[in-house]
């Protein structure tokens, strides 16, 4: 993993996104707090944990203990969304709010005063290697005019599935400004190249 951590910085990686499943809000279990521990120390680039678990609540201060900067909580995880954004808040880290593709975007207007980003799900979540989710970009559409006009200019939009040149492309077109890749970079011939597409530096 700290291999693979220094070829995305070697490449220009800004972000490091770490996706975290517990086996019941999706189906997969991926790792928990001491693998962010062990990341924590292999990188200092900003450390973005994707909570895909049912009590967000329960587990941010863990996350926030091991490193994390950035917190990503689902609109649908059954616990009160808005006092968790504000305890990772007061924990004094980022707090971002994630969207499944099936939920309307609307959902997570009542939360923007309370998170610095929205992450659309451009797939379903729990499993990497899927394909984007087209009908997906009007939602980022819709929710980049909406923070523009009504005071959240500077919310950062996330997209997190399938993104690959093409779709991070379509997915910036649409008002996404911040791009998670997977298998699109890993599984690159060359992911210095993919990077500088998707920041467009290339
Ligand atoms: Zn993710």
């Amino acid at each position: 993993m700290a291999e693979e951590i220094r070829r995305c910085e070697d490449a220009g990686v800004d972000w490091i996104h770490y996706d975290v499943m517990d086996g019941h809000f999706v189906e997969q279990i991926s790792y928990g707090t001491p693998i962010l521990k062990s990341v924590k120390k292999c990188t200092k680039r900003p450390l973005d944990v994707h909570l895909m678990v049912e009590r967000p609540d329960q587990q941010a201060e863990y996350f926030a203990e091991a490193g994390a900067d950035i917190i990503d909580i689902h609109v649908e995880s059954p616990c009160d969304i808005a006092a968790c954004l504000k305890r990772i808040r007061e924990l004094g880290k980022s707090p971002a709010l994630a969207v499944k593709p099936n939920t309307p975007i609307e959902e997570a207007y009542p939360y923007l005063p309370l998170c610095d980003m929205v992450l659309v799900m451009t797939v379903e979540p729990g499993y990497g290697g899927q394909g984007f989710i087209p009908e997906m970009l009007p939602k980022v559409k819709v929710l980049r005019e909406y923070a523009d006009n009504n005071g959240f200019a500077s919310l950062n939009i996330q997209v997190d599935g399938g993104i690959n040149e093409k779709t991070g492309e379509q997915a910036k077109t649409a008002g996404a400004n911040v791009l998670v890749a997977g298998t699109g970079l890993f599984k690159a011939k060359d992911m210095n190249a993919v990077n500088a597409a998707l920041k467009g530096t290339l």
